[in-house]
């Protein structure tokens, strides 16, 4: 069966309800507004490129009853501020998905330069509050390192999920490179985890749900272009996929 299609997306969400999880933000979760009796899952999307795609799943979510964090880059082909903003009027919350010390080589000066005013950009849209890191696989340079000269405090930005929360206690899943927390093809998606769950199949995540052994406390990570709607599109995807994670494998080996 295919993985990464929008039905099994669906599937993925509604076994979740099943169990009573609690969708909720980055900022909610920061601002503990949530129930603390139930499960809760964060559903936190990397928009790295194609912000169309984004836009299908949020609406999917949207028709769900359900709310995520789309965090952008902000390369000309990703930051589209009328996708950006119908995302947000779905309930939806934005963040910032920076790449600044990778963008510049390694210049921490230049990079907070980078940083403030892409940050800027984007609040000119939505009142951003949270960024998480876009692991740039080609750089040698980890744009997180940005935060041991700086603090992402000083310009009002309340949390970055890989600093702030700690993934012993919250289960971490990932699609990086369409596989699901795969480390060998995804360099920096990573995190300190006390977990070991592997899945080769979304089906997978889906019947852990529904047998109730996943951790109550979840976060998911979904790249929307990796999921397709249609046939074609779906091919797509796959035959992308397979090249850039060919030339991922030759920069890790
Ligand atoms: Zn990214």
């Amino acid at each position: 069966m295919r993985d990464f299609t929008h039905k099994i997306y669906r599937d993925f969400l509604t076994a979740l309800k099943k169990r009573n999880f609690q969708f909720i933000t980055v900022e909610e979760y920061f601002n503990s507004e949530y129930n603390e009796d139930k499960p809760f899952i964060i559903i936190r999307h990397d928009v790295d490129r194609r912000p169309k795609s984004s836009l299908k799943m949020a609406k999917i979510e949207n028709s769900m009853g359900i709310k995520a964090t789309y965090y952008f880059r902000t390369i000309s082909q990703t930051f589209k501020p009328d996708i950006i903003r119908e995302i947000a009027n779905l309930k939806h919350e934005i963040g910032y998905h920076y790449e600044s010390l990778a963008e510049t080589n390694g210049n921490y000066e230049k990079a907070i330069e980078d940083f403030a005013k892409n940050l800027y950009r984007l609040r000119e849209i939505y009142p951003v509050k949270s960024i998480s890191m876009h692991g740039r696989p080609t750089s040698k340079w980890d744009s997180r390192l940005l935060w041991k000269r700086y603090n992402y405090r000083d310009y009002g930005v309340l949390s970055e999920p890989y600093l702030d929360i700690d993934f012993k206690e919250v289960l971490y899943i990932t699609d990086a490179g369409r596989e699901w927390n795969n480390e060998l093809i995804n360099r920096r998606d990573r995190v300190d985890s006390s977990f070991n769950f592997r899945f080769n199949h979304t089906e997978e995540i889906i019947s852990n749900i529904n047998r109730g052994v996943l951790p109550n406390k979840i976060m998911v990570n979904i790249h929307p272009e990796h999921w397709a709607e249609g046939n074609i599109e779906w091919y797509r995807v796959l035959f992308i996929r397979k090249i850039k994670n060919f030339v991922k494998k030759q920069f890790l080996s």
